[in-house]
């Protein structure tokens, strides 16, 4: 039986086998981030973000809303963070820059509800438009890979994919091409026809939007068909190491160097 992969599991295994190996065979645990539990607050702030209440009536009250949601997030992780063990200078440093993001997310928000308004819908009106499905659990069975999208928009017809991301670049790298395709592939297959467009929302730049056409769902297919038959072995052999400047950094290392280097 093959296991069920995800974008995430795939783009593993494509970096380097062996840290496949130790994350989804072995299961060893991996070290915590600031950029994984950053990661995490930012997506949870974005998708609670819809839950609006009806006092919430004007730009200025959504803006609120979204920095309130972001300081109670970041304080509920706080142990987390502090475990980290970065020291406050370097916790603020990440408070404001996952600030700066949503400001500039909620910038693009606001002209897309202006545009709506312009539209003639009223401000609930717009913002129940502009609502994505959140945090969407989609499986393909044919091709044994699961996962979750960040925003799901079916407007009219018109079907939308966007995942957030927190990266430094806006730039849609191999790697996000093949989560965007897989994304399709699930959707395609659940629901019978392909999304329109899919695309990242690189939330410290703007949304970087790829129509879906047949040759982004085949590379997936392929791509998702070539994993399964790599990983089908539970011997750490089977899964070489694949040096590279990610084993260590300046300021980091891959969680599992020390099982791969012994040092
Ligand atoms: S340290 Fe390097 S070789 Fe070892 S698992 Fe990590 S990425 Fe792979």
């Amino acid at each position: 039986m093959v296991r069920v992969e995800s974008p995430s599991s795939i783009n593993t295994y494509k970096q380097c086998p062996r840290k496949y190996y130790y994350h989804y065979i072995e299961e060893l645990p991996s070290l915590p981030s600031i950029h994984l539990i950053r990661g995490n607050i930012v997506h949870s702030v974005l998708e609670d973000f819809f839950d609006i209440d009806k006092k919430i009536d004007s730009e200025d009250s959504l803006r609120l809303h979204l920095f309130w949601l972001l300081e109670k997030k970041w304080a509920e992780n706080n142990t987390e963070l502090s475990e980290i063990g970065l020291g406050d200078r370097k916790l603020k440093f990440y408070y404001d820059e996952s600030k700066c993001m949503l400001k500039n997310w909620f910038n693009r928000f606001k002209k897309k509800l202006r545009a709506q308004n312009n539209n003639g819908l009223t401000f609930n009106q717009a913002i129940k438009h502009l609502t994505p499905n959140r945090e969407v659990k989609f499986k393909s069975e044919k091709f044994q890979v699961r996962g979750f999208i960040d925003a799901l928009f079916e407007n009219n017809g018109n079907v939308i994919i966007l995942d957030y991301k927190t990266s430094k670049k806006n730039e849609l790298t191999r790697e996000y091409r093949l989560q965007l395709g897989i994304y399709a592939l699930m959707y395609e297959e659940v629901k019978g026809v392909k999304p329109d467009i899919v695309g990242i929302d690189f939330l410290k730049h703007s949304e970087l939007l790829v129509p879906v056409d047949d040759k982004l769902v085949e590379d997936a297919k392929r791509e998702v068909s070539y994993i399964h038959t790599k990983t089908t072995s539970k011997k750490k052999e089977d899964y070489s190491k694949k040096q590279s400047p990610l084993c260590k950094w300046s300021t980091g290392q891959c969680d599992y160097f020390e099982q791969c280097f012994h040092r």
